[in-house]
C-alpha cells in the first residue's frame, strides 16, 4: 500500500463468518458499506490511518447495520440508507432514482430500490460499482424474508439492466454454496463450471470471490436466468408442473434452494 494510490480503491473487510464490509478508500479517507460490526472497520481505519467519511446501508438487517452506532460514536459522518425506521442511524434516507454524492470521494451513486430480501432494500450504483447488499449474490440471490418472487424478479431485472462491466459487491461470501445449487438448477452451463473452478482457487487462497460483474451474473446466476430453457425445465421438474413465466420459475428455484 505504499505505492502511489489510484484515486480510490475498494477493500473487503470481513465480519462475522461470511459478511463483507466493502470499504471505498483513498490515501486519507474511507467510506464503508454495511458495517454489521464496527470493530473490523475501527481496526482498519487505525492501521491505515484513515478518517471515516460516510456509512452506507443497503438494508436493516443487523449483520449490515449493527456497527453503525459504534462508528458514529467515534466519527460524526452521514449515514445513507433506505427510508426505514428500523435503521435509526440513517441521516440521509434515500429513494429510488435519487442520486447522492459520496462525501470526500465525490463519486455519484444512483439509488435503486430493490425489494425482495427486505421490503426497503436499496442498492448504490456509481463509479462502475454496485453495492447490492443481500439482494444479488454471485450465482444467487437473497432469501425472500419480506418480499415476493415478483418483487425479487423485478429487482434482479433492474440490476441486470446496468452495464455488463459493473463490478458487483455483494454482502456475503456465498459464491461456492450458490454454485453448488446453480449447477443443479442449470446443469449444462459451462460458464458456471468455469466460475466454480475460479472460485475454488480463490477460496483455497482465502481470497474473496467478489466482486462479480453483471455479465458474469447473466451467464451464471440461475435467479436471473429464469427464462432460460434449462432453468425453466429443472424448475418445472422441481415444482411438478410446467412453469410458464419467469416469476414462477424464480419462486420455485428460491424454494428449492431453501431446502437444497
Ligand atoms: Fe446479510
Ligand atoms: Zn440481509
Amino acid at each position: 500500500m505504499s505505492q502511489v494510490m489510484s484515486p480510490h480503491e475498494v477493500v473487503a473487510l470481513r465480519a462475522f463468518s461470511d459478511n463483507y464490509i466493502w470499504t471505498v478508500r483513498d490515501a486519507s479517507c474511507a467510506a464503508v458499506v454495511d458495517p454489521g460490526d464496527a470493530q473490523p472497520v475501527l481496526d482498519y481505519l487505525r492501521a491505515e490511518r484513515l478518517e471515516l467519511a460516510a456509512i452506507l446501508n443497503t438494508h436493516h438487517h443487523a449483520d449490515h447495520v449493527g456497527g453503525n452506532a459504534a462508528l458514529l460514536a467515534r466519527y460524526r459522518v452521514p449515514v445513507y440508507g433506505p427510508h426505514d425506521e428500523r435503521i435509526r442511524e440513517v441521516t440521509h434516507p434515500l429513494r429510488d432514482g435519487e442520486r447522492m454524492k459520496l462525501p470526500h470521494f465525490g463519486i455519484e451513486f444512483d439509488v435503486l430500490e430493490i425489494p425482495g430480501h427486505t421490503r426497503t432494500h436499496i442498492a448504490f450504483f456509481g463509479g462502475g460499482m454496485l453495492f447490492c447488499g443481500d439482494t444479488l449474490f454471485a450465482a444467487g440471490c437473497g432469501r425472500l424474508f419480506e418480499g415476493t418472487p415478483a418483487q425479487m424478479h423485478a429487482s434482479l431485472s433492474k440490476l441486470m439492466r446496468l452495464p455488463d462491466t459493473t463490478a458487483v459487491y455483494c454482502g456475503h461470501e456465498y459464491t461456492l454454496s450458490n454454485i453448488r445449487f446453480a449447477k443443479a438448477a442449470d446443469p449444462d452451463n459451462r460458464a458456471l463450471r468455469e466460475l466454480e473452478a475460479r472460485a475454488q482457487r480463490q477460496r483455497e487462497q482465502d481470497l474473496p470471490t467478489l466482486p462479480s460483474n453483471i455479465a458474469q451474473e447473466k451467464a451464471t446466476n440461475p435467479f436471473v436466468r429464469c427464462s432460460e430453457t434449462a432453468v425453466v425445465a429443472t424448475a418445472s421438474r422441481y415444482a411438478g408442473k410446467a412453469l410458464q413465466d419467469p416469476v414462477a420459475v424464480l419462486g420455485a428455484i428460491r424454494e428449492w434452494k431453501n431446502q437444497f
